[in-house]
């Protein structure tokens, strides 16, 4: 059985916030006292993404080109072609949209990751509709319950490593097995009793794979 990693995408696997990101570049109107709302758990997923989308103008062409500007970790596509060789399964899973991750990740020839996020896609109108398929009735406050996935990929596995940076990441970071957090949720953690691992990039990451390969092998 293949070990598995449960990756964040914004802000993890990229330098920046691909949500935030857009707001600061197509919000028409101040959008801050919104995403406040969702921080302080005020507002849902869902809830909070309908109002932040209004605010922005942008089109398709527009939205693509800036997103194939955000850069991600410079030692994330190394980290993935880690887990390749050794049998170690990515799921990639965001609280964002898939529309942004697969436009970072082709970049990079890596938008084949499996991924769990919410769905924003264009009509051929040039329309957009989001979608929340991942939703949890129980949790209530993410549009993809990080909680519900990791407790459906545990099934599989007796050893789950998570990593992540944010505030959507704290529905799921005490269920883990192995947590590595930074800036956000390494505070929230310190808060909250929760133990972590403190990582800077996937270089760290990289490190503590060879070592735990080096310790199960030698076993
Ligand atoms: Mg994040
Ligand atoms: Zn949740």
């Amino acid at each position: 059985m293949n070990n598995i990693i449960m990756v964040d995408f914004d802000g993890t696997i990229t330098k920046e916030d691909t949500c935030v990101s857009s707001l600061k570049e197509f919000a028409t109107r101040d959008w801050k006292h919104i995403d406040e709302k969702w921080v302080a758990g005020e507002l849902s997923t869902r809830q909070c993404s309908i109002e932040l989308y209004k605010l922005m103008d942008f089109d398709e062409e527009r939205l693509k080109s800036f997103l194939e500007d955000i850069e991600i970790d410079d030692y994330f596509v190394q980290f993935a072609q880690l887990c390749e060789e050794k049998g170690i399964d990515i799921y990639i899973v965001s609280d964002g949209f898939d529309y942004n991750i697969k436009t970072v990740l082709a970049k990079y020839g890596l938008d084949y990751l499996k991924q769990y996020s919410n769905g924003f896609r264009f009509d051929e109108g040039g329309n957009y509709s989001l979608t929340f398929p991942h939703e949890n009735k129980d949790c209530g406050k993410c549009g993809t319950c990080k909680s519900n996935i990791f407790y459906n990929l545990k099934s599989k596995t007796d050893k789950i490593i998570y990593i992540g940076d944010g505030y959507s990441d704290r529905c799921v970071a005490s269920k883990v097995d192995i947590l590595f957090a930074k800036s956000y949720l390494a505070e929230y953690c310190d808060n909250e009793g929760i133990e972590y691992i403190e990582y800077e990039s996937f270089k760290d990451i990289i490190d503590y794979l060879k070592e735990f390969r080096e310790r199960q092998e030698s076993k």
